[in-house]
């Protein structure tokens, strides 16, 4: 049965992914199985979506009645899950409202929207222009993929869009040099994820808002992947001390339904009026009552501290391997954004993982990287990490 599903998707799927030769069918919690019953301990979580786990019963309740009384209207009227989810997420956060999409990509490409138009509405019809991080990553659309940072992502769909100007990460004095009245905004990941699971340095992401402040451009912080208490905070800006003006938040959110939300302080968001900006799906009753309920469960169950400690705990494993293999170069993360940089290719390591029973991933070739749900425990990690001791022990 795998071969032939596989052969068939090979046919009739788009060839965007080099898929793993296994089939999923059904989850729970931090485990998935295959269609032949073998189990995986999920340490990839959807890349970073499924921070409750899988097959939650109390989402499921929640999903099934509201699939039962209002599945979507269209944002032409209001509805109770929509306001309430921005309630959640504005009481929470620096921001004061939120517009409602389906993917990071788009909530990243409404934050580009909004700076510029916030910039036209005052008369500085010039100020378009973005500054963003060299080995950023904000998506896969034409304008996201033009503030991405990573010459692969935007090769062969050149012209990108106009308008994105890169620094690298961490060097305060090159975003100096770039800053001018041209720019709009500084857009970046507090913590980078694809682009090789990154930390500031510190003071750095301080330093980037003292200089928008001055030059009077926006900061924007693409918390698709940092936020929703992946980093051992309800979003990774509380780490800094500091907040952006725009974050765009995706991933987590639904805990795997299509869910983006692009969140700004009052005196940017109205420069998004009715007719400037819009999404047919975005924050539909299904989907928001979902993300309302995921939301409320992460608090109920303290989850964003079983993160910071649980990923501590992690952290110092994988520390512990890299004390006992010379393969690995480093440990890198922060919560249960975790990654270790090797000296060989990611690749093989990731499918002996899997043989063995455990998904994880492999980012820029040789990072390993590890996002399981948030409800993961030691005692899973453990399993983990004597799997990939002995597996390390292989590789010369
Ligand atoms: C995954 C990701 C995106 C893109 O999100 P999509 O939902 O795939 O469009 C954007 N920014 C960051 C930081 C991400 O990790």
């Amino acid at each position: 049965m795998n071969k032939d599903i596989i052969s068939t998707a090979d046919t009739v799927i788009a060839n965007t992914y080099k898929r793993f030769p296994i089939v999923l069918a059904r989850g729970k919690g931090c485990t998935v199985w295959d269609i032949n019953e073998k189990a995986y301990t999920d340490f990839v979580s959807g890349i970073a979506v499924c921070n409750l786990g899988h097959a939650d019963p109390e989402v499921a309740a929640v999903l099934a009645r509201q699939s039962e009384t209002l599945v979507h209207v269209s944002n032409l009227y209001y509805t109770i899950p929509q306001v309430e989810l921005a309630e959640w997420l504005t009481t929470r956060s620096f921001a004061d409202r939120v517009f409602f999409c389906n993917s990071g990509a788009e909530a990243n490409e409404a934050a580009i929207k909004l700076a510029r138009k916030y910039f036209h509405d005052q008369g500085q019809h010039e100020r378009f222009r973005i500054i963003t991080m060299e080995q950023s990553f904000h998506g896969r659309t034409f304008a996201t993929l033009s503030a991405t940072g990573q010459l692969r992502i935007r090769f062969g769909f050149d012209p990108v869009l106009n308008g994105f100007e890169f620094i690298p990460f961490n060097d305060i004095d090159a975003l100096k040099r770039q800053m001018n009245d041209n720019i709009c905004a500084v857009m970046m990941e507090p913590i980078q994820g694809e682009g090789g699971i990154r930390v500031p340095d510190p003071g750095f992401l301080k330093a980037v808002r003292d200089l928008c402040d001055q030059a009077g451009a926006l900061l924007i912080f693409d918390e698709v992947q940092t936020g929703i208490g992946r980093t051992g905070k309800l979003f990774a800006y509380e780490h800094f001390g500091i907040a952006p003006d725009i974050m765009s938040l995706a991933k987590a959110l639904g805990n795997g339904l299509p869910i983006g939300a692009m969140l700004a302080r009052e005196q940017f968001m109205t420069a998004f009026t009715p007719g400037t900006h819009a999404s047919t799906f975005g924050g539909t009753p299904l989907v928001t009552s979902a993300a309302l309920e995921v939301l409320r469960l992460m608090e109920k169950r303290n989850m964003v501290d079983h993160c910071s400690r649980v990923g501590a705990y992690f952290r110092d494993r994988l520390l512990w391997l890299r004390d006992r293999h010379a393969v690995i170069m480093d440990v890198r993360g922060m919560g249960l954004l975790l990654g270790m940089k090797l000296t060989v290719k990611g690749a093989p390591i990731v499918d002996a993982c899997m043989e063995k029973g455990f998904l994880i991933n492999c980012i820029q070739d040789d990072i390993l990287r590890f996002i399981p749900p948030l409800v993961i425990t030691e005692k899973e990690i453990d399993a983990l990490v004597e799997c990939l001791d002995k597996i390390l022990e292989a590789v010369r």
